[in-house]
């Protein structure tokens, strides 16, 4: 259900919300007129033949109903950003401008009257005319004020919209994003997983702190935390822009190494590995160091025939053969 109308198309939907807001006296908030946006469009039969219900049992549009029905079938949807805020932001742009051009105008037709109404005052037998000019002056004056209001108010509106489309690009990266550690959660590593091309070959790594339970408990969790960002941070500095450095669990990362073999993996895996046993970590307000911390490391390459899971479990077995040859090693099955 992705919009593709063409501008002039999506201008008359947005006229006709305007219209239809304006006739059932509804105010132009993001809500209502994505609700209404919707409406005209026809985009959505469900929503559509509810509020023609509606409108038929009462005529006329409740606000709250409104509201029900952004919460059903809009804040929801996964497409809010093309399906409502784009075209939304589209339409509010467009008819600012309009309404900025009127502005303008009104303030050239305003000067013009007061400069006849300067010229006529000059001439005592012109006061007919002069009371005449006077009325369109006030009538310029109140439309200048309703230009000027609706102004005001479209901008407002505009500011909402981005302010909502800021929200969402900021819930976006939530999903995918692990808040500890910055590198990318499960979601996100699937995510990053449909864009890869499976006709190169790729491997992974499977990582894992050794003896980090042992950190815990003398530590306590706090540290704990921050030996994690700290080891994430190793990672994400010795791997190249394309691969993708995810928090698979607790203590436990997952490495795509895109677009490399399984010799070219073991090899950053080594440099993660060394980085890690060379790092002297020190507590800031007990100045005490830390023991020496080191992570295990699986490898494996994806064949053909194997799919995501298949090669995680493959790195994961490798990474097993690290820890019970002793840790602090880099396995390649
Ligand atoms: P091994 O070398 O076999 O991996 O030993 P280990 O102690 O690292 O492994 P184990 O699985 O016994 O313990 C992992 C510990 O990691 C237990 C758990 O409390 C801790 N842990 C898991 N997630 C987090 C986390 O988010 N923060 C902190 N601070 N600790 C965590
Ligand atoms: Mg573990
Ligand atoms: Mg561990």
């Amino acid at each position: 259900m992705l919009i593709k109308d063409n501008f002039d198309e999506a201008l008359k939907i947005s006229e006709s919300t305007n219209e239809l807001l304006s006739h059932y006296q509804i105010p132009p908030s993001p809500v209502n007129y994505s609700v209404i946006y919707l409406y005209v469009s026809k985009r959505n039969e469900k929503l559509t033949a509810e509020l023609d219900r509606h409108i038929q049992s009462y005529q006329e549009i409740d606000l709250t109903f409104i509201e029900s029905l952004f919460e059903k079938y809009i804040s929801n949807s996964h497409a809010i950003e093309t399906q409502i805020l784009a075209p939304i932001e589209k339409s509010l742009t467009s008819t600012l401008a309009k309404i900025n051009e009127q502005v303008d105008s009104d303030k050239v037709v305003a000067s013009n009257l007061k400069k006849a109404e300067k010229a006529l005052s000059q001439h005592e037998y012109q006061k007919s005319m002069q009371n005449i000019v006077a009325f369109l002056m006030k009538s310029i004056a109140t439309s200048q004020q309703q230009h000027n209001d609706l102004s005001l108010e479209l901008t407002r509106a505009c500011g909402e919209v981005s302010f909502l489309k800021s929200k969402l690009e900021a819930a976006r990266h939530e999903a995918i994003i692990d808040s500890l550690t910055g590198l990318f959660n499960r979601r996100g590593c699937d995510t990053k997983l449909q864009a890869l091309d499976i006709e190169q070959v790729h491997s992974s790594l499977a990582i894992d702190i050794d003896h980090f339970k042992n950190i815990n408990d003398q530590f306590g969790h706090f540290i704990g935390d921050k030996v994690i960002q700290r080891i994430a941070k190793v990672i994400k500095a010795t791997i190249s822009e394309q691969d993708i450095a995810v928090r698979f669990g607790g203590e436990e990362f997952v490495v795509v190494m895109v677009n490399k073999t399984m010799t070219q993996a073991y090899e950053v895996a080594e440099k993660i590995r060394l980085a890690i046993a060379g790092l002297t970590l020190k507590q800031r307000d007990s100045k005490a160091y830390l023991p020496k911390i080191s992570v295990s490391i699986g490898i494996a390459e994806r064949q053909d025939e194997l799919n995501w899971t298949a090669l995680f479990e493959q790195a994961d077995t490798a990474l097993y053969q690290a820890k019970s040859n002793g840790r602090n090693k880099s396995v390649c099955l």
